[in-house]
């Protein structure tokens, strides 16, 4: 019997798990640990809370978790609990799914001043994760900067845009519902360092602003290349440019109709954020297209922003033993083998690209890389003790493990204090959840 700890239950460590019972059959035991108690990393605390369709894939990892050999470990952080060597001595491979939860700086002045956020912090705080539910942004200024052109981004600038009712069947957390409802943002820009024809928006979000309540997005038509250039594109990007150029098409008069302007701004690259204190406004350099990159013009301008939101990448958090690339922001390895016995998957593993999908063959091939290293004898002889022996190492340092039974009373109880039409109303806080299964 070999025995695999996964690091981490998002997408990747599922999938691993999926992959794992598939390879080894019934002969392995699968544990998924998570420093939270609660399962399925991004798709509660990073997919938007109105997007509940593409939450439902966790369905199909609660069937993979309720297998026999399948096991939950919630509320252990692996690094601080638990170290990586100890694991290694109870597990014959250990497989790093531990995400990519850190955001990455913007490296320019005034990033440290109030109501400035990354957006890790500020969508764990409208997603109710534990570590950003208190971060209280101040949403009482006009202008709010949202810095970057994927679609986290525009998770960011539709969440800030909606309204109270266009949030119905949502699992946005009270706090966050009640502070956006309270609002007073008119102005929200979307700044990006290059073109139209350079975001990483896909069409179907990007379209969805086009139809909120109370915010309609304006795209200066000067900033759009000639519809022919739109040609070369690819036809994911080349239906978002389309989208681009009928935001651009909407007449004045339409917008005006609708109290919040959503802006594109393009061709513009953080300088300074500034303020005394509070953030007060953003300093951009225009930027000019040099063989696809942003190179700096020289001329600046500033922005006012009462709140600024950087969406412009993360960086997977170190674990003390395992090599780590610092440039790339993920744990250093070879397609997903750190050294044999330790593996990495997800975004741990390649950074934080793709969708949900893109994980799933990624936890197929560390898979196959495990069997591999099973099979040269690089694992050495199947006589760890697994699950048994970290009960044993929890009970003695008093870890309050909380199991995959545990997480389906939690869930209930989310269930139960839904408001109307919504899934769930979510604890967030640690406490309120492990009190909830007991
Ligand atoms: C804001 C946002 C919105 C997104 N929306 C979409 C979308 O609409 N559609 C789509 O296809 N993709 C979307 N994605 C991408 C998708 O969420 C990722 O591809 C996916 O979640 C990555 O999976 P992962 O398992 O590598 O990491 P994660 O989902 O981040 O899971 C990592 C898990 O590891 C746990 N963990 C971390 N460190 C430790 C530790 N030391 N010990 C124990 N456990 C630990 C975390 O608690 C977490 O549960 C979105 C991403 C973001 C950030």
């Amino acid at each position: 019997m070999r025995h695999i700890a996964i690091i981490g239950s998002g997408p990747a460590g599922y999938y691993t798990a999926e992959a794992a019972q598939k390879a080894f059959a019934g002969d392995v035991r699968i544990e998924v640990f998570d420093s939270l108690p609660v399962p399925y990393g991004l798709i509660r605390s990073g997919v938007a809370p109105d997007h509940q369709s593409i939450k439902a894939v966790s369905n199909r990892y609660e069937k993979v978790a309720l297998s026999d050999n399948v096991g939950f470990v919630g509320n252990v952080c692996v690094g601080r609990d638990v170290s990586i060597a100890e694991l290694r001595e109870l597990y014959d491979a250990v497989v790093l799914a531990t995400g990519a939860p850190r955001d990455r700086d913007l490296g320019i002045p005034g990033e440290t001043l109030s109501n400035v956020f990354g957006s890790a912090a500020f969508v764990g705080w409208y997603n109710g994760h534990p570590e950003f539910a208190a971060l209280d942004p101040d949403l009482s200024g006009r202008t709010a900067v949202v810095i970057g052109m994927g679609n986290v981004a525009l998770d960011v600038a539709r969440i800030l845009a909606k309204t109270r009712a266009e949030f119905a069947g949502s699992d946005i957390v009270a706090h966050a519902l009640d502070a956006l409802e309270a609002s007073r943002i008119e102005r929200i820009l979307i700044l990006g360092r290059r073109g139209p024809h350079q975001i990483m928006m896909t069409p179907k979000e990007l379209g969805e602003l086009g139809h909120l309540e109370r915010a309609a997005p304006h795209v200066a038509p000067a900033d759009l290349p000639a519809p022919e250039e739109d040609a070369i594109l690819e036809p994911g990007l080349r239906k978002s440019v389309s989208h681009l150029r009928a935001f651009a098409a909407t007449p004045a008069h339409i917008r005006a109709e609708k109290p919040i302007d959503l802006e594109f701004v393009f061709m513009s690259s953080p300088k300074a954020l500034v303020g005394n204190g509070k953030v007060e406004a953003i300093e951009v350099e225009k930027t000019r297209l040099v063989r696809g990159q942003a190179e700096g013009t020289g001329e600046t301008e500033t922005i006012p922003a009462d709140l600024v939101i950087s969406c412009i990448g993360y960086r997977t958090s170190p674990i003390p033993g395992v090599p780590f690339d610092e440039r790339a922001g993920r744990f250093a390895n070879d397609e997903g083998r750190i050294l044999p016995g330790l593996y990495c998957v997800g975004w741990a593993r390649r950074g934080p690209s793709g969708t949900i999908g893109t994980n799933r063959p990624d936890g197929y091939s560390v898979v196959e890389l495990i069997a591999e290293d099973a099979e040269s004898g690089a694992l050495g002889a199947a006589r760890k003790h697994g699950r048994a022996g970290f009960d044993a190492l929890a009970e003695e340092r008093g870890l309050e493990v909380v199991t995959f039974r545990d997480w389906k009373k939690i869930e209930e109880a989310e269930t139960r204090a839904a408001r109307d039409g919504a899934p769930r109303e979510k604890f967030v806080d640690v406490a309120a959840m492990i009190r909830a299964r007991d």
